[in-house]
């Protein structure tokens, strides 16, 4: 595992301990529904340290899927501002908010969304790929990450030979293919059975501890949310601590 942690460290600038590497602040979105508007989130506060991994657990239409395509930059905040390890992401273009997506920010969401018609080891490899790195680079870290997820047996597989655990498995290695800094994962266990689920969320959470990443998961799973390190709620569009 030292080694995919290493080169974790190694791709990413080394992360400061005392700063959040993502910060939502102060975060606030409305969608207009004919005459009404709906207010998803209120002023939601949340900050992840490296390493540190967060259950965000509320019930289905709460605003998580809203929360997380923010933090992710793939949706704008109506208010507030998302921080990246201290840089702040309202003024950035749309370019630099991409830039940031790609280097800095792995996602898995409940479906694996892999390229069927490539192997395990190539999904993995591909965004390395795009990123610049050569295919022999790429392999060599697309091959090790797969190994330390339980998968060494499997890299020429396609997606449709893989069991749903094993295809979760692929996308968590793919989503942090790239080494980014935060992890942002959309029910990623939703679609597999009890002890799949179990699998799948011990070595997610075993990689974030050991590459440094900060990672936010959307769960309605409380056995699983409360193996990580903190749990929050939304409660009318704000976050709230959990015990
Ligand atoms: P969750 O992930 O907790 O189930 P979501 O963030 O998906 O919740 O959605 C929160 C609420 O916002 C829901 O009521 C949903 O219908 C509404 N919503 C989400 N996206 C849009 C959109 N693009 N336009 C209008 N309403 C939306």
């Amino acid at each position: 595992m030292s080694e995919v942690a290493d080169h974790t460290a190694t791709q990413a600038s080394a992360p400061s301990e005392d700063v959040p590497l993502i910060f939502l602040h102060q975060v606030e979105r409305h969608y207009r529904q004919g005459e009404d508007t709906l207010h998803i989130l209120k002023g939601a506060e949340l900050a992840v340290w490296p390493g540190e991994s967060v259950a965000l657990v509320a019930p289905s239409g709460a605003g998580k899927s809203t929360l997380l395509h923010i933090a992710g930059l793939l949706e704008h905040p109506d208010r507030g501002d998302v921080y990246i390890d201290s840089r702040s992401t309202a003024l950035l273009s749309d370019a630099e908010r991409t830039a940031i997506r790609r280097s800095d920010i792995g996602f898995v969401y409940q479906s694996h969304r892999l390229l069927p018609e490539f192997s395990a080891l190539e999904n993995v490899m591909l965004p390395q790929m795009i990123r610049g790195l050569s295919r022999n680079e790429a392999k060599a870290r697309a091959s090790e990450l797969l190994g330390y997820l339980g998968l060494a047996e499997r890299v020429t597989h396609r997606p449709a030979e893989l069991s749903g655990g094993e295809q979760q498995r692929v996308a968590i290695a793919r989503a942090v293919a790239n080494a980014p800094r935060v992890l942002l994962a959309d029910e990623p266990t939703g679609n597999l059975d009890p002890g799949t689920a179990d699998r799948v969320f011990n070595a997610l959470t075993q990689l974030v501890r050991a590459s440094g990443l900060a990672t936010i998961i959307a769960t309605h799973n409380m056995d699983l949310a409360a193996r990580m390190d903190r749990r929050v709620t939304l409660r009318n569009g704000i976050i709230e601590e959990m015990p």
